[in-house]
């Protein structure tokens, strides 16, 4: 693995742990010399992380759509910062630079991204691990919610468990480097198989 692209707030949320996770998964990825990719903001957590990899003498890629620039507040002292035309071509930007896709807490944006990196996991269009960093049990009635749709048998086990969930940086780099990805499934007579 060469770089891991984090998704996270916009906002910094209501707790400093929040924050404080942020600067821990940066430390992480710094310490394994694995570079950031992110939505290249300056604003919520995101700009924590940033500014805490840079800090640690990381090197990151952030990536904005021209329309976010201002709202967003592209960050102006990243390694390298690349302004796209569209929402689209930002994810697809990430997608394609990174190894490995990160969530720690935050909003709409942050489950919009986590959840398109791990149905693009399930349709085998790519092989890269998804964790997500529960920091003070952000995201506990999220798991509860995926498990939920496993026993009602609308997610398949297996894709369920592409779900790498930890709690430290450290302990979730460590399983992103010996993940394998699960066979993709074929459908037939409406079954998957
Ligand atoms: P949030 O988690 O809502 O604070 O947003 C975190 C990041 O996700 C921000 O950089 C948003 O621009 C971005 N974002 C918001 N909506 C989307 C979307 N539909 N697709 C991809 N990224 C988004």
């Amino acid at each position: 693995m060469k770089r891991v692209c984090v998704y996270c707030g916009s906002n910094v949320g209501r707790w400093s742990d929040y924050a404080e996770a942020a600067k821990d998964l940066a430390r992480a990825l710094v310490n394994r010399r694995l570079d950031l990719v992110y939505g290249g903001a300056s604003v919520g957590v995101m700009g924590v992380l940033a500014n805490t990899v840079l800090a640690e003498g990381g090197h990151v890629i952030g990536i904005i759509p021209q329309g976010l620039v201002d709202r967003e507040v592209a960050h102006p002292g990243l390694s390298d910062l690349r302004v796209v035309a569209s929402m689209h071509e930002r994810k697809t930007l990430m997608a394609e630079l990174s190894d490995g896709f990160i969530a720690l807490p935050g909003g709409l944006g942050t489950l919009e991204e986590l959840f398109e990196a791990l149905t693009w996991a399930q349709l085998g269009l790519h092989q890269k691990p998804c964790g997500l960093l529960n920091v003070r049990n952000y995201y506990r009635s999220l798991i509860d919610f995926l498990d939920h749709a496993v026993a009602e048998q609308l997610l398949e086990a297996v894709y369920r468990a592409m779900l790498l969930v930890e709690e430290q940086p450290a302990r979730l780099l460590e399983r992103f480097e010996c993940y394998q990805a699960p066979p993709v499934a074929k459908w037939v007579n409406g079954t998957s198989t």
